[in-house]
């Protein structure tokens, strides 16, 4: 994949999406965030193992309480950014000790856009439902380390972003039974769930008289009002 330019925020470098993935996140979790290292530093970080030589960063959690930490991490991931808690020499907020030099979250792609070898296998890890490091320990335990987040991505969260705003609300107007949801825009497509009347659906597209929902499933827009 060719290299886009790159921008420099701080006097740090990163590819622009990289960095408006991460902006994104520090503005959803609110108060101000210092980016310690990376974004783009070929060679110059042999301590993380060749991790930051690419699209990788750390922000300091000095002075951060957990639930900030916790909102931070949820924000990147959602974006699409494998964000997790290093610690020190102490275990802190549930994850154990680590033995960094100081205690950070570490950001990487989640397999998109530009990382290096070591960010790559670190991403891995998190879709595998693991820290992205040497032990192979659980993600799990510390603040905002949801894994709900596994499989998305950065153009993937922007495309999702951008279904929600065009959607348009329909209620289930059948007279007595449930309305069929299907796996695609047809009678003939699997059903695989049902609304009663009067609920209400989130509709992103629509094809043949048929709608489809912000789960991907398609309801007979006959029987379907604007809400
Ligand atoms: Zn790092």
């Amino acid at each position: 994949m060719a290299i886009p330019k790159l921008i420099t925020r701080a006097g740090k470098r990163y590819t622009p999406d990289f960095d408006a993935a991460l902006l994104g996140a520090e503005k959803e979790a609110g108060g101000t965030w210092r980016r310690t290292q990376g974004g783009w530093n070929a060679g110059g970080v042999a301590a993380s193992g060749g991790t930051h030589d690419q699209d990788a960063v750390d922000y300091s959690v000095a002075g951060k309480t957990k639930a900030q930490v916790a909102a931070l991490i949820t924000a990147l991931r959602k974006r699409g950014l494998f964000a997790s808690l290093r610690t020190a020499s102490k275990a802190l907020w549930g994850v154990r000790a680590q033995g960094f030099a100081s205690p950070h979250i570490h950001v990487v792609g989640n397999l998109w856009g530009h990382q290096s070898s070591g960010a790559e296998y670190q991403a891995r890890e998190y879709r595998a439902g693991r820290d992205g490091l040497n032990g192979k320990g659980p993600d799990k335990g510390g603040p905002g380390h949801t894994r709900d987040y596994t499989s998305v991505t950065w153009p993937g969260y922007l495309a999702a972003k951008k279904a929600s705003k065009s959607a348009v609300k329909y209620r289930v107007a059948t007279r007595l039974l449930p309305l069929n949801g299907r796996s695609g825009p047809g009678a003939s497509y699997r059903k695989v769930t049902s609304a009663k009347r009067g609920a209400v659906l989130t509709i992103v597209s629509t094809k043949s008289g048929w709608a489809k929902d912000t789960k991907g499933r398609w309801w007979r827009m006959a029987y379907l009002k604007k809400a």
